[in-house]
């Protein structure tokens, strides 16, 4: 198999042809700036315009709730940051999950060194949040509650509508980043009793450098970007318009397909799950079996070091990922897999692989081989898995 097996599409995915198409337009000769008063910048307008009620469509927002920014790291910021220097006075308590993404994780940490209290909510072993814990953690201070929708390492799936009704009902504000879940999954702000949603266009088949901040009209925040009076005066920048037109395809493309792809990739998902379990010993799935992405697989494999095996699988021409891109490069184990209770030496051993609509069968079963290989030779290889046999632990 000479091409590359992509399983990687937790990091970023491949970009549509289709989306190419709609953006070149506006990569070439719709070069006007959309804030110019000419017809030929209102052109330009009108194709953000229509990318934007798009994207409102799908998560059941109003236009004028949607803010394009440079993508989900830009929109975790400009949400956390802004409520954090808004609300100083009233209070300087945050509260976050154990299993956030670091766009969130560090800009809490950051805000932690400034004069804030962040409190981080533990998971159970799936990977949900503790909803009890939540509740106890909320206090007069509390200012907002911030929890990733869908998570990018183990793809659990948060009880969201439940964790908004806490928030509103106690007047805190709610932020989640959906990067993960947004043109994945259904998604209501309204039923959600969403404040402020993140989402990115290059994790749903679009365009990097592009995403968008979701803001109830009745929670408007302050910019985080300051200059001129784009994106009704809350975002600063001429508007990335080939971007803003590529983000608007891939989510109406998502919103078209995403009923029957997200079957097909469930199935998929699944039988990739079962084969490996199956025909692998002493490996696990992390995170919940159903309240689980489409497309993720996480599996720790006993014995083994994660880095290693992402390298031999790579050298088949398989791209797949220890955990999350960003900590990759690191010595330490994925934060997430520590807060679902791993032991250090078993969250080492995991690989995190992600598909989308076009991951084949065959790609797969070329996969599952692969793997049996690479574990059975590192095993080979491995002083604790020769520990193991000796104390009769396998
Ligand atoms: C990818 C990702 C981000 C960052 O989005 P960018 O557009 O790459 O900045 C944030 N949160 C989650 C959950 C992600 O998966």
């Amino acid at each position: 198999m000479p091409k590359t097996i992509y399983l990687d599409n937790a990091a970023t995915t491949m970009m549509k042809p289709d989306v190419l198409e709609a953006m070149m337009p506006y990569l070439t000769e719709m070069y006007a700036n959309p804030s110019s008063i000419h017809s030929f910048g209102a052109e330009c307008n009108v194709a953000c315009e229509k990318a934007r009620k798009t994207i409102a469509g799908l998560i059941n927002a109003k236009d004028n709730e949607i803010y394009f920014t440079s993508g989900g790291s830009e929109s975790d910021n400009w949400a956390i940051k802004s409520v954090a220097f808004m609300k100083k006075d009233k209070g300087r308590h945050i509260i976050t999950s154990a299993i956030e993404h670091h766009a969130v994780m560090e800009t809490c940490e950051f805000l932690a060194g400034n004069g804030f209290e962040i409190t981080f909510v533990g998971v159970d072993e799936k990977g949900i949040l503790k909803l009890d814990e939540l509740k106890a953690a909320i206090r007069p201070d509390t200012i907002l509650i911030s929890v990733i929708y869908a998570n990018n390492e183990i793809g659990t799936i948060q009880p969201i509508r439940e964790i908004g009704e806490i928030a509103r009902s106690n007047g805190i504000i709610f932020h989640t980043d959906a990067v993960q879940a947004f043109g994945h999954i259904p998604i209501d702000v309204e039923k959600d009793n969403i404040d402020l949603l993140s989402a990115s266009a290059h994790k749903i088949h679009g365009p990097k450098g592009v995403g968008m901040l979701y803001m109830k009209n009745s929670a408007r925040i302050t910019p985080l970007i300051h200059g001129g009076p784009h994106e009704r005066k809350r975002r600063a920048g001429t508007l990335n318009v080939p971007g803003i037109v590529g983000f608007g395809k891939a989510a109406e493309l998502s919103k078209k397909e995403m009923a029957e792809s997200t079957d097909r990739i469930r199935e998929m998902r699944n039988y990739l799950i079962d084969r490996i379990l199956g025909e692998i010993p002493y490996s696990r799935l992390n995170g919940d079996k159903d309240r689980r992405l489409p497309g993720n697989v996480n599996i720790s494999f006993r014995y083994i070091e994660g880095e290693s095996m992402l390298m031999m699988v790579d050298m088949k021409g398989i791209s797949a990922s220890t955990g999350s891109a960003c900590a990759s490069g690191s010595l330490d184990p994925s934060h997430v897999l520590l807060a679902i209770g791993l032991p250090h030496e078993i969250a080492h051993g995991s690989l995190r692989m992600t598909l989308s609509e076009f991951t084949t069968k065959e790609e797969l079963d070329y996969t599952v081989d692969a793997l049996k290989e690479v574990v059975s030779k590192l095993r080979s290889m491995s002083p604790l898995y020769e520990d193991a046999i000796k104390n009769k632990e396998v």
